[in-house]
């Protein structure tokens, strides 16, 4: 699309620079994310700056890609006349308002979601019940930020006619942005909840502010709740549904799963797949929402019958015979296909594309229409081979080559042949009715089901169990380096930024590169930061620690040429760890270093304690607390500065609170292992390692089990096989009977050596069988017992589960 310099100057209150002249520019496409361009040549690109990210550092590799427009907030230097610069007071605001002026081109009507809980759902919900009447463009996942919502909406374009976008804020005055860019004809709000209300002074200011959505809307979309209702302004059009009969639609439950409505649209009666409260208020939303857009009440029957889970949808899996499944066996409307067809090609892992299908509904086009069209959008995904399922769909795609037809689900079923199926990725996808889940369950592979299952809410107690041994004021900072401690470290991430902790350490340059990547944007501390990762570091906001004067020169130097100003370091004192750190000699050469310089700033000082689990060593570490004492206030004097002090890790948490200063580090303690008994059992298990039988062998006595015959059964023997061995991280020590799994709760013992994929375990006495579940460790058989038996410590145990075993994260 053309704009002119003069609109865009305009709209981003901008200032322009540029090596050539011009008047009018083609945007295709508007990135922020150097990571992923498309058009490159007709991209225009927004640097933004956050606290902890600097987008401005890529723009001379983006120019050299072929990016010619950019949104900055300063020209980096050297480069004013190598591309077209707008330049803005704040990029982000710039984003927003480029974006708004953008929406303003388009007149379809658009339904804008805020509240507290449910937006997501309603949004997705709300997709697959129009879906058949409208072409829609909502937002991607739960995109509702200042930046999720405009990189929504610029996607909008001359194909749509209905647009659905959710908005989220967790500060005041940040609605009024989000209003500007969304537009909306259409106001929803769900539930307000009391989440997120950390930046507001309460909950009325917080629902004013979302209220602000609603400025300029047609229609208001809410429950009919006199709390709200008195806050919102009395221009405001309003459609409110109720369960207390109360508002202008009112629903009531009359059966298990049947609501009764009642309403001046009409009175009728509607089937609904889920009854917990927050999917009724959803359902009640969706329905309400409907019946605005006139949508045949006999329509809204049939398409809120089949309303799926939302967090069920496009599972990929892993399937037998080294298939790839993509599971969307919960909707089968056109629109949703398409979105299928794009995640498999999105995560094919082979080249080979099977799709089954069911008959599609919903879809507003007569049969032979849809079905052409789904033949085309197969065709032109080149899907190798189609399953059509069902009596409408058998008969047609007459155009593609390979299609096998079946009457039902049942009549699948029965010819099913696994060998039908190897190194292809799969779409599942049919609607609810047809219990393709029956189809996934067949082909998902069930053999290398060996999990690490980690319990989030786990790791949220064991923080506050720390949390709670310090003082409100202490910061409180985080390791998740290797992996953290081999429990996921983007999940764990995410969980802390959410938590507000302080700092995250990572042992190494890339893990943070990772960890921002995925979005972490809180602070994060290199503790082993190489010299040759100091730049990318930088453009990372990744804060190195200094543990000596040659690094503390090589990062200066980089600093320079970056032209950095107070970046923040920290530095590392070696008080008798003996590993990195400086020693009370470098401090005349450190101290005058830093005083000449501006470059940097020290955020922090800080040192190691080698013995704070050890009793027996108390002289020690005492002797390294009070080194730490004098040597940082040494430094603090003389550099004049006002740096967060730490030294203390879990179990110099626990043993000596004393010595916290601002800051303390958590490690193993976040994952649930202590320093002893007595903490262990005020801790939450977080890691259970857990995989299922394979095969079940009956053994004769004197035949024997394993490699090496290092079994021989004394009786007549149960054998269960299960898949998980040394490369897994079980170590061999642990075999041969002196280790155990747990199964039903029962003690099976390790029988013979563990091999390298596999090991065997004696169930004589456990009422098992193939596929039932084995636990390795958790709660009940803890990773400090395996960690002595096999003469080492639990952080050994953590770090050593392999990364092919799967990682999976839940809350209860
Ligand atoms: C790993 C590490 C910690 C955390 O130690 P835990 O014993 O796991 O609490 C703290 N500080 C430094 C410098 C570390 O490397």
């Amino acid at each position: 699309m053309d704009f002119s310099i003069q609109d865009l100057q305009h709209v981003m209150q901008a200032d322009f620079f540029s090596n050539k002249s011009i008047d009018v520019i083609d945007i295709a496409d508007v990135s922020i994310d150097s990571r992923s361009l498309r058009n490159t040549n007709n991209t225009l690109f927004f640097a933004l700056k956050g606290q902890n990210f600097d987008a401005h550092f890529f723009i001379q590799d983006l120019i050299s890609k072929g990016i010619q427009y950019f949104v900055v907030q300063e020209i980096p230097q050297g480069l004013d006349d190598k591309a077209v610069f707008f330049v803005v007071k704040d990029s982000l605001k710039a984003f927003q308002d480029f974006v708004a002026f953008y929406r303003s081109k388009f007149q379809f009507p658009v339904i804008g979601i805020t509240g507290s809980n449910g937006k997501t759902i309603v949004k997705e919900w709300l997709n697959f019940l129009l879906s058949s009447d409208f072409n829609i463009i909502k937002s991607p996942k739960s995109y509702n930020s200042q930046v999720g919502v405009p990189l929504s909406v610029i996607a909008i374009n001359e194909n749509h006619n209905l647009g659905i976008f959710e908005a989220g804020i967790s500060l005041p005055n940040e609605m009024e942005a989000l209003e500007k860019v969304i537009q909306p004809n259409v106001g929803i709000l769900t539930s307000i909840g009391s989440a997120h209300d950390e930046g507001f002074e309460n909950c009325e200011q917080k629902i004013i502010e979302k209220l602000k959505l609603f400025k300029k809307v047609e229609i208001l979309i809410c429950e009919h709740n006199s709390e709200i209702l008195n806050l919102i302004s009395s221009d405001v059009n309003l459609l409110t549904w109720s369960f207390k009969n109360q508002g202008n639609i009112n629903f009531n439950l009359i059966n298990v799963n049947v609501l009764a409505v009642i309403s001046d649209f009409g009175n009728f009666e509607i089937q609904i797949p889920f009854i917990d409260k927050s999917s009724l208020q959803n359902i009640a939303t969706c329905i309400t929402t409907l019946l605005y857009l006139k949508i045949p009440i006999a329509d809204i029957q049939k398409r809120v019958a089949n309303l799926y889970r939302v967090e069920m949808r496009l599972q990929i899996k892993n399937g037998i015979h080294n298939c790839t499944l993509i599971d969307d066996s919960y909707s089968s409307d056109y629109q949703s296909l398409k979105i299928a067809l794009d995640v498999l090609e999105n995560h094919k892992t082979h080249e080979s594309k099977t799709v089954i299908l069911s008959d599609i509904f919903q879809s507003g086009f007569d049969e032979d229409l849809l079905y052409a069209k789904v033949e085309k959008l197969l065709l032109n995904n080149k899907i190798q081979r189609v399953y059509a399922i069902g009596n409408k769909i058998k008969n047609h795609l007459n155009l593609l080559d390979n299609v096998i037809r079946f009457d039902s689900t049942q009549d699948f079923l029965f010819h099913f042949k696994d060998e039908n199926f190897a190194n292809e990725t799969i779409l599942i996808k049919g609607a609810r009715s047809f219990g393709f889940e029956k189809i996934v369950s067949l082909l998902e592979d069930k053999k290398h089901e060996t999990v690490l299952e980690i319990n989030l809410d786990a790791v949220s107690h064991n923080l506050n169990f720390y949390k709670s041994k310090i003082k409100p004021e202490t910061k409180v900072m985080v390791m998740v380096k290797a992996f953290g401690y081999g429990n996921g470290s983007y999940e764990i991430a995410k969980l802390l930024q959410h938590h507000k902790v302080d700092y995250l350490g990572v042992a190494f340059a890339d893990e943070g590169v990772e960890l921002r990547n995925a979005g972490i944007t809180m602070p994060i501390i290199v503790m082993n930061p190489e010299n040759s990762a100091f730049s990318t570091m930088i453009a990372y906001q990744l804060e190195p620690e200094i543990y000596g004067l040659v690094e503390l020169n090589a990062f200066l130097k980089i600093a320079q040429t970056h032209n950095l100003y107070q970046y923040p370091i920290h530095l590392k004192l070696n008080t008798g760890m003996n590993r990195l750190g400086f020693a009370s000699t470098d401090f005349d050469d450190l101290i005058s270093i830093l005083h000449g310089t501006n470059l940097l700033e020290v955020k922090s000082i800080f040192s190691h304690l080698a013995t704070s689990d050890m009793p027996e060593e108390i002289e020690f570490t005492r002797e390294q607390l009070t080194k730490f004492k004098s040597w940082s206030s040494d430094l603090i004097q003389k550099l004049q500065i006002n740096p967060i002090r730490h030294i203390l890790n879990t179990s110099g948490i626990y043993n000596f609170a004393d010595h916290q200063y601002e800051m303390v580090r958590v490690g193993i303690g976040l994952y649930g292992v202590g320093n002893d008994l007595y903490e262990d059992e005020q801790l939450q298990n977080v890691a259970t390692l857990k995989t299922l039988i394979l095969q079940i062998n009956n053994v004769e006595i004197g035949e024997s089990v394993g490699y090496g015959r290092r079994f021989v059964a004394k009786r007549k023997s149960k054998i269960a096989t299960i898949p998980i061995g040394y490369a897994d991280g079980i170590r061999r020590a642990w075999g041969n009977e002196i280790g155990y799994v747990i199964i039903h709760d029962k003690k099976a013992p390790i029988v013979g050596s563990i091999c390298m994929d596999m090991m065997m375990v004696d169930i004589t006495e456990i009422d098992c069988e193939i596929g039932s579940e084995v636990t390795i460790f958790g709660a009940d058989l803890r990773v400090t017992e395996i960690a002595k038996a096999w003469n080492t410590i639990p952080y050994e145990v953590m770090t050593g589960i392999s990364q092919r075993v799967k990682r999976v994260f839940y809350k209860e």
